[in-house]
């Protein structure tokens, strides 16, 4: 690996107070997260922060880790996760840590927990988890719940539009009317106010499919003042996916907000190879307006039981049913076979459910997730019973497969898609680099070893090679003894307005 030279003049560490949760990553090999190549040297963190990078003359009473033959990464960024309710439910966020996520970003694809008061709760919000979870009718309550109650793992919380939506309308079988967009916007300049990051959609999704163009940008109006980011489930990812673009990029033009492409992909063989037609779309818009994208290495996706997908899938994977729960697990085909009934049936019966669906081309899944302008995220559904691997594995996955196995991109690239790229997207300050100064959110890894070990058939799986993670400088997961049961994790703020980054 090319080396580049290390920080000649080292802290002088005897004079650092080496009690207070200090160490020294010995003899790794830094990814910085910038994109830059790999260069030998030693991290030494202090409380909360980096503290110096470079070759480090440690006094002999310093606690030493030795990173020898091993890589020192920022910690991993998701970009686009449901874990909204699981950080409360499970803090301990193995699913995440044990792959070196330490930032989570909630409230994708128009669904987050809060703002919504007590109600039966529709579909797709059930995605987020069981009902009980739903308690809190502002976003700053949830926030608060979270900061009284930390999990293991950093947030960057959005809004969702269809959390709104079911929030503030009693028929969502049509247009918001004024007064029902009146207090949507109310609510998100609420949010905004007590830190959300920006606003997501999901139009794809019934509560939010009869919301007009006009709509969005009258509600999202809060992310002008905020310079907030508007992330995208678009309308539509088969035949119409330009024209959904078109719209989410006249929305983000209109509330000059950074437009974020969620889950980007081109759903049903009809439309296979249509990511060159997509990606050069993207590439054009941001020569205009700020625009980026997040993905997952998977050639599949998994939501809620629909037949629009499963007519367009080569596979069709039950990862939970409450009509019929021996299904979960299982193909829908054997289901229906099993049944004897047709798929608007066999649906009927099994419904309310969710699914896998089989319905990418690996060389359109290959070419978004290489492409400069994409950030990795999950999009796992946690509470799932049999859920899509990429819950447990998408990030090491790219490390084993892309980066590793096919080399279609470096450990750097790979490595700056998932901290540097997304620290800049989502405008988080001293996070995504490791520089001195900078939050101590750190993976050690073992570039050799690391792998995905969630399949379709088995997906709760914790990966291989994630030999250490640190979050604020705390120890979260440590590949030999698993989670240290430390909740250190924070809501993080906005920093800079990135709509002015260009
Ligand atoms: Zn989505």
């Amino acid at each position: 690996m090319p080396e580049r030279k290390p920080v000649q003049h080292a802290p002088a560490l005897p004079h650092v107070n080496l009690e207070a949760n200090s160490f020294i990553l010995s003899g790794g090999m830094v990814v910085d997260g910038s994109g830059a190549p790999p260069f030998r040297a030693d991290v030494f963190v202090q409380g909360d922060r980096i503290a110096a990078i470079g070759t480090l003359d440690a006094p002999s009473d310093a606690h030493i880790i030795d990173a020898t033959g091993l890589v020192i990464a920022p910690g991993f960024i998701d970009s686009h996760t449901h874990d909204d309710g699981y950080l409360l439910a499970h803090p301990d966020m193995t699913p995440k840590v044990s792959q070196g996520i330490t930032t989570v970003v909630t409230g994708n694809c128009g669904i987050s927990l809060a703002p919504l008061s007590p109600r039966d709760i529709p579909q797709p919000l059930d995605l987020l988890g069981p009902p009980a979870l739903f308690r809190f009718d502002s976003f700053a309550g949830w926030l608060a719940a979270l900061r009284a109650t930390p999990a293991a793992t950093n947030v960057i919380p959005l809004v969702g539009h269809t959390t709104l939506r079911v929030e503030c309308m009693a028929d969502l079988d049509r247009p918001a009317d004024e007064n029902e967009i009146a207090r949507m916007r109310a609510l998100l300049d609420d949010a905004m106010h007590a830190g959300a990051f920006g606003l997501s959609t999901g139009t794809f999704y019934p509560p939010a499919a009869h919301a007009t163009t006009d709509e969005i940008i009258a509600v999202g109006a809060p992310l002008r003042e905020y310079a907030g980011v508007y992330a995208t489930h678009l309308r539509d990812e088969a035949d119409l996916i330009v024209d959904a673009m078109e719209e989410a990029l006249t929305i983000g033009r209109a509330l000059n907000a950074l437009v974020v492409f969620s889950h980007h992909k081109l759903a049903g063989e009809k439309n296979h190879g249509r990511s060159k037609e997509t990606l050069a779309l993207i590439e054009q818009a941001a020569a205009r307006q700020p625009v980026c994208l997040d993905c997952h290495p998977y050639p599949a996706t998994s939501t809620m039981l629909r037949l629009d997908r499963v007519r367009i899938s080569r596979r069709t994977m039950i990862t939970w049913s409450k009509g019929y729960p021996a299904a979960t697990g299982r193909d829908f085909s054997d289901v229906m076979a099993e049944l004897a009934l047709d798929d608007e049936a066999a649906l009927k019966r099994l419904a309310p459910a969710g699914a896998i669906y089989f319905l990418m081309d690996e060389r359109d899944v290959e070419r978004i997730i290489t492409h400069p302008l994409a950030m990795v995220g999950s999009d796992g559904l946690p509470f799932d019973p049999h859920p899509h691997p990429r819950q447990w594995g998408t990030f090491t996955q790219v490390l084993r497969k892309l980066v590793r196995e096919s080399q279609v991109m470096t450990l750097e690239a790979a490595i700056h898609k998932m901290t540097g790229l997304a620290a800049r997207n989502y405008g988080i300050a001293q996070r995504g680099l490791l520089q001195a100064g900078y939050f101590a959110d750190l993976v050690l890894l073992d570039a050799e070893r690391v792998a995905d070990n969630a399949t379709f058939e088995a997906p709760i799986q914790v990966s291989t090679g994630i030999e250490q993670v640190w979050v604020n400088g705390q120890p979260v997961w440590d590949g030999k003894t698993g989670k240290s049961g430390l909740v250190p994790g924070r809501v993080l703020q906005r920093s800079t307005p990135m709509s002015a980054a260009g």
